[in-house]
């Protein structure tokens, strides 16, 4: 729920009121607004709470937060959360570009790739090194060497570093060198993974699964903003339905409805949501246009050579293109690129 304070509530008075939301057993957590301040109290309610809490000093009233995920709902934080790591900004005016491999496969490649994308304008650099393959015989990525080539690309470029972490033991390795913890659409709803995560003090970005429903998908949020860690960056990397002409179905509603529900930013992977390369500029500008915060999308200097993902890649060339047409687009909706 959310106690709402009066306007001239005091400071006295909101500390008394977090001091009892405590010893409720439950977590306050204030949030102060331009006129009022609010307390949202968090945790497993009992009857009889909110009325305990709406006779204390200062109070206007006692709010019920209706969204079963309180800490990414709307209704607790109506400011955008912005998430920054090293030059990456997402969630604010200008539009975040996560660009790289499907797959980090040598020093040389990572580096050389990250030089252009970043002259090209990319703000964050994706790659993987800790690869989550349908079969148990395609390339699992480089690991931990993987992160070191990740690594000396940043020293290189100055570019974030965004790359899956698969196990919930590898995190504390995952975080030493990168700058934003991917979690895999497979594994969205790995619970001890999230709260891991959580623990890491580090962004995170969470895919949405491939069949997950946009409730689950935020509890999944829900997970490691309740460790302590604000900044969580949603993508929606497409769905599976019984459609077959691209490799998953990309629904864009979810990004104005996530806009609508959450105060967390939104980016978009057109290239796992497609799995088409002639498909990936289009669904870009849809995406900006339908509100998304950042994209992320897969860049190889041949495609066709890439260790994974190659069909769903797009070359430098087109990344460049892509950004210019983007760009158009983010004007039209009072964003920048
Ligand atoms: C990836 O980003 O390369 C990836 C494996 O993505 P997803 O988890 O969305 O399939
Ligand atoms: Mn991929």
């Amino acid at each position: 729920m959310i106690v709402v304070m009066k306007p001239d509530a005091t400071g006295t008075q909101i500390e008394t009121m977090t001091q009892q939301i405590s010893a409720m057993g439950l977590t306050p957590q204030v949030i102060k607004g331009e006129h009022q301040t609010v307390v949202a109290a968090l945790g497993q309610e009992r009857p009889g709470m909110a009325e305990s809490l709406e006779v204390g000093e200062g109070v206007e009233k006692v709010l019920p937060i209706m969204a079963p995920y309180k800490r990414a709902s709307s209704e607790i934080k109506k400011d955008r959360t912005v998430v920054k790591a090293l030059g990456l900004e997402i969630g604010g005016t200008k539009i975040a570009m996560i660009a790289g491999p499907c797959s980090v496969e040598s020093e040389e490649q990572i580096v050389s790739i990250a030089k252009k994308l970043r002259d090209l304008g990319a703000t964050g650099l994706r790659g993987g090194a800790f690869k989550p393959r349908t079969s148990p015989y395609s390339f699992q990525g480089h690991k931990e060497e993987g992160l070191r080539m990740l690594a000396a690309a940043r020293a290189e470029t100055g570019l974030a570093i965004v790359t899956e972490v698969m196990a919930p033991e590898h995190v504390p390795m995952v975080a030493e060198y990168a700058d934003v913890l991917q979690i895999g659409a497979r594994n969205m709803q790995n619970y001890q993974l999230l709260q891991a995560v959580g623990d890491s003090g580090k962004p995170a970005l969470l895919k949405r699964g491939m069949s997950a429903t946009i409730e689950e998908f935020l509890l999944a949020a829900e997970y490691i903003l309740d460790r302590g860690n604000p900044d969580v960056v949603l993508c929606e990397r497409g769905v599976r339905t019984f459609e077959d002409h691209t490799r998953f179905t990309l629904p864009l509603a979810t990004v104005a409805y996530l806009n609508e529900k959450s105060h967390l930013p939104v980016v978009v992977d057109p290239s796992h949501g497609t799995g088409k390369a002639s498909l990936v500029a289009s669904m870009s500008k849809a995406s900006v246009a339908a509100g998304a915060d950042g994209l992320i999308i897969e860049v190889h200097e041949d495609p066709k050579k890439a260790a994974s993902d190659g069909a769903q890649t797009i070359t430098p060339a087109a990344f460049g293109q892509l950004m210019a047409q983007c760009r158009r687009v983010a004007e039209a909706v009072d964003r920048s690129l």
